[in-house]
This record gives C-alpha cells, structure tokens and sequence, in this order.
C-alpha cells in the first residue's frame, strides 16, 4: 500500500513515520514540509527515494507542487497532517483525485465538512479521521452500527479544567503548550485549553456519525469515547494517549492486526467523569448551538479568528484569556454570513482575517 504525507515533519506526520516502520507492506511514496528542513532531512535519511514538496524549500528531485508530488508517486491513501486552514485546499485536492483521504487536519472538516463528504460520496473515495476520539467511535461502531442511541466523546479537558476562578492572563504561550496528558503540536495544545479543540471534534464528528453527539470530561484520557445503545447499555473505547493507534487504524481500515502500544494496566486504573459547564466553557456550547441549528459560518468563523489568535498569542501579542472572548465578538458580527458553496467557505474565511487584522472588536 503506498501512502504519501502531507506534513510529514509534525507531531502527527512524525509519527507516522514510527508506524510505518513497523510495516512492510506500507511504502512511504512522498511527503510535504513547510519550513523544517532538519526534521524532512531525517525523514530522507529513512527513506532516500521518496518525492518531496516544500514550497519553501527546494533540494534535489522535490516537486514543483502538490499536485506534481500526488501526480508522480500515485498513492493509495493521502494522510492530510498540516495544521490549520490551510489543510483545506489539500484535502479538496486528494478527493478531487480519487483518492482516499486520512484526515488528521480536523479543521478543513470543520469549516467544510458538509462539502468534503459530498465530494468524497461524488468520487467514491473515503475520509478517515485521525484523531483519538473519532477513530475510537470507528471502532466502537464498525460492526454494530443499528441499535446506537447516543455517541460521546473524551475532552481531557486541558491545563485549566480544575482550576476554579483562575485567571490565566499571566500564563505565557509556551507554558500552555505543556498539554498534561498528550504530547502533540502547538496550536492543537492551546486549542485543548481553550476548549476549542473539542468544538472542532464535535462539528467534525457530525460529519462522520448520524447520532445524537455529547461530550464529557474525563482528566486521565484513557477512554477516548462512549456508544450508548437504545438498550441502556454502553461500550467504552480505553488506550493510552497515544496517537499511533489511531494512525495505525486508518491506514489499516480499523482491521489492524500488530501491537502498536501497551494493553492498560488495570489494577492501576482510576477513571473520573465530569458534566462541563457550557457556560464556563463557550465553545461547548457553541458546539451544542451547531448540533441545532446546523448554520454553516459558526464553525468557519470560530476556526478563522482561534487560526488568527493563535498566532498573536503566539507571538505575546494578546493574553491567553482573551482568546475566547474575541472569537465570541467575531461570531456575533458575522454568525449571519451565508454559505451555500465551497468558495463562500474561503470567502468568509478571508473577511474575518481582514477584520481582526484591523481589530474591528476592540
Ligand atoms: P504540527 O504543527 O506539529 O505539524 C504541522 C505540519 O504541517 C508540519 O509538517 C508543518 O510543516 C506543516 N505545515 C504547517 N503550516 C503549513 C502550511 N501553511 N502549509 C503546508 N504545510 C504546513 O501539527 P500536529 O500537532 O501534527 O497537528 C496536525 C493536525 O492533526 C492538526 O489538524 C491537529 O488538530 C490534528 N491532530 C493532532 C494530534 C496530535 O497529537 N498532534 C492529535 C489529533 C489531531
Ligand atoms: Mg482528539
């Protein structure tokens, strides 16, 4: 099976490369860096004869783009692992080739789920999620998808969940990166802290299953999700945080047959629940607005200005408390804006960017 990645130098693409190593039968055709040219280097130390894109950096035999690399190495699967809005153009890119999509780049789905699976039932092709949550509910729901009353989803619910009253202006970007359970990139980091992480899990997950979708917090981020069925019985899906299950499972179509981490240990096992409150934490209840009303430029507003915000915390240029707030001020201006097609996505997208650019919220 030839797989190509796009992103292949992060948190997601990296590991990847980890599962694939422990499989013959998987060849690595081709991936895409953006700027890292140590982290792509010892990727070509791996595998020497595989194609390359960058659109920052050129070395010898990369391609000249994304469409060149998918056109030269003809992969089976694509995984989409780049970061943001930007995963958009990629994901529409691989289904409009027909060719199956493993989708770690949750937020194309999140601003153009509707979109993509149209596209992906026009070409026959499918769309896999990687994300701990998502492929926990494939699994759970492989083999008995009638009889489903209910499907929850895991948040860890990030630095701050416990924290009571707490104000977090003071907390700098690179303490909120320290997720306390998972090791993963930047900004899915600060998404997790901000809750926003788990709104684009929600919008994405009801793209992917027709049941009623609910979340509940769980701090020690064994179970990764819960089927309740009509009979008053539920099944819950445990690993240890560790993405290379999930990985495994899409590019093996949930029938993986090698261990790729350890069983728990179960006489060490406690597990808590939580409620969230919705009106502590906004973008659950953004969530539950979407799950009603199905309006279209909610998640492409919340996806632009949290892209946007992320790189002004970043760069120490907004507090981490102030993040939640603008988003807010920026869904009420153009939660009206209405999308009917693709274009109107990246339309809407581009507004909101100009707009907070100019800090019309202030
Ligand atoms: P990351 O920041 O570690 O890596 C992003 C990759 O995308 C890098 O290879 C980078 O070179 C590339 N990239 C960045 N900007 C780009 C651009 N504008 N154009 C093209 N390529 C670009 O991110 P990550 O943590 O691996 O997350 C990737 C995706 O997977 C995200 O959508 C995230 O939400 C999702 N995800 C990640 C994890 C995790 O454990 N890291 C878990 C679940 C889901
Ligand atoms: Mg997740």
């Amino acid at each position: 099976m030839k797989i190509l990645i796009l992103g292949a130098t992060g948190s997601i693409g990296l590991q990847t490369i980890e599962v694939i190593q422990k499989f013959q039968e998987i060849e690595l055709v081709g991936f895409s860096f953006f700027k890292n040219i140590e982290k792509a280097k010892n990727i070509l130390k791996i595998f020497p004869n595989v194609s390359i894109f960058s659109k920052h950096v050129k070395t010898l035999n990369s391609c000249d783009s994304y469409d060149e690399l998918i056109d030269k190495t003809k992969p089976d699967i694509v995984l989409n692992s780049i970061i943001g809005f930007a995963g958009l153009d990629l994901s529409i890119l691989c289904l409009n080739k027909k060719i199956n999509l493993i989708l770690a780049n949750k937020e194309s789905m999140v601003v153009a789920g509707k979109f993509l699976i149209e596209l992906a039932n026009k070409n026959n092709v499918s769309i896999i999620p990687v994300d701990s949550e998502l492929s926990s509910v494939f699994s759970l729901t492989n083999n008995n998808k009638n009889n489903i009353k209910k499907i929850i989803i895991t948040a860890s619910g990030g630095k701050f969940f416990d924290k009571e009253n707490l104000d977090e202006s003071h907390y700098k970007f690179n303490e909120v990166i320290k997720h306390p359970k998972w090791n993963m990139g930047e900004k899915i980091s600060i998404d997790s802290s901000t809750m926003i992480n788990k709104y684009f899990e929600i919008i994405e997950s009801s793209y992917f299953y027709n049941n009623e979708i609910d979340v509940i917090q769980h701090s020690e981020a064994i179970v990764h999700s819960i089927v309740e069925y009509l009979d008053g019985s539920s099944i819950m899906y445990l690993s240890y945080p560790d993405m290379k299950i999930a990985i495994q499972n899409a590019i093996f179509n949930f029938d993986s047959k090698k261990q790729i981490i350890n069983n728990l240990n179960y006489d060490k096992l406690n597990l808590n629940f939580n409620k969230i409150d919705e009106n502590k934490w906004l973008p659950i209840k953004w969530a539950k607005d979407f799950l009603i009303n199905k309006n279209l430029s909610q998640p492409i507003i919340i996806n632009a200005s949290n892209d946007y915000l992320f790189e002004l915390f970043k760069k120490e240029e907004i507090t981490f408390n102030q993040i939640i707030p603008t988003i807010e001020k920026t869904i009420n201006k153009f939660i009206n804006h209405k999308i009917s097609k693709i274009e109107d996505v990246y339309l809407l997208n581009n507004l909101i960017r100009e707009w907070l650019k100019e800090k019309k919220y202030e």
